[in-house]
């Protein structure tokens, strides 16, 4: 039981900081926050992706590819050019791999306006904190699992970033309704929004890449979009016009 709530807790944590975090705030500028909330949301991300960190600067030139060529040839990480999702994870951790030395360069545009930390992108890229992670999540594992089938969660954990982020471009590229015609294959696939915290809903989200709201449907409903209004109300973000004086997204 304990080790199922970590595995919970540790899910929706890497989650959230992914999803609010990398994505909305810094592939898209959806909101602008100060420098010291950038910095603690960048802390939490890397603590929260643990063994699987992801270098935001890599992550979001990606992502912002994957608007720009949504499904088409060009697109990292598109469901329709892999026979299945191991082999699109695959190939999206090459690109993701030489974004980050530098072999594959993207338009300049995608470069601008991305949180950034060098001392910490550069420390935990590494492998030795990867393997405290590791290590730490056995230990945990080893005082508190019960039954022995809970120990195939622990690979899920290791991996957990790439995993949620090859759900949601898998199905969200693959399975469900569609609102919009973008000229690409983005579903909605909502029924999974409450494990994903709305990121399902590709097909909104490629329509208004700027929208802090997934959902468009009331039945699409996006579980994160009341926290990030909550978020604005107590002055930790800024969404809307307000936001755009210190950040101005890319895609509107
Ligand atoms: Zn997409
Ligand atoms: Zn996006």
């Amino acid at each position: 039981m304990t080790v199922l709530l970590f595995f919970i807790a540790h899910w929706y944590a890497s989650l959230f900081c992914q999803s609010f975090f990398l994505h909305r705030y810094g592939a898209h500028g959806q909101f602008a926050m100060s420098k010291f909330w950038e910095r603690f949301f960048f802390l939490l991300t890397v603590f929260t992706q643990g063994a699987s960190y992801m270098n935001p600067r890599a992550y979001i030139v990606m992502h912002r590819l994957h608007h720009e060529h949504s499904d088409g040839l060009k697109d990292p990480h598109s469901p329709w050019h892999t026979k299945n999702p191991w082999a699109m994870m695959g190939r999206a951790r090459i690109i993701y791999i030489h974004l980050l030395d530098g072999h594959l360069r993207a338009k300049e545009k995608f470069y601008k306006n991305f949180p950034s930390w060098k001392s910490v992108e550069n420390f935990f890229e590494t492998y030795p904190p990867r393997i405290v992670f590791v290590i730490g999540y056995i230990t945990f594992y080893a005082f508190f699992a019960n039954h022995w089938w809970l120990w195939f969660l622990l690979p899920i954990q290791i991996v957990i970033g790439p995993i949620q982020g090859a759900i949601v471009n898998w199905c969200g590229h693959k399975y469900g309704s569609k609102n919009f015609d973008n000229g690409d294959k983005s579903r909605n696939t909502w029924w999974l929004n409450l494990f994903l915290l709305g990121e399902t809903n590709q097909n909104n989200h490629h329509k208004f890449p700027a929208r802090a709201n997934f959902g468009y449907r009331w039945y699409e409903f996006d579980p994160l979009a009341p926290f990030i209004w909550f978020l604005d109300k107590i002055r930790v973000i800024r969404t809307g016009k307000r936001s755009q004086k210190s950040f101005t997204p890319l895609f509107i």
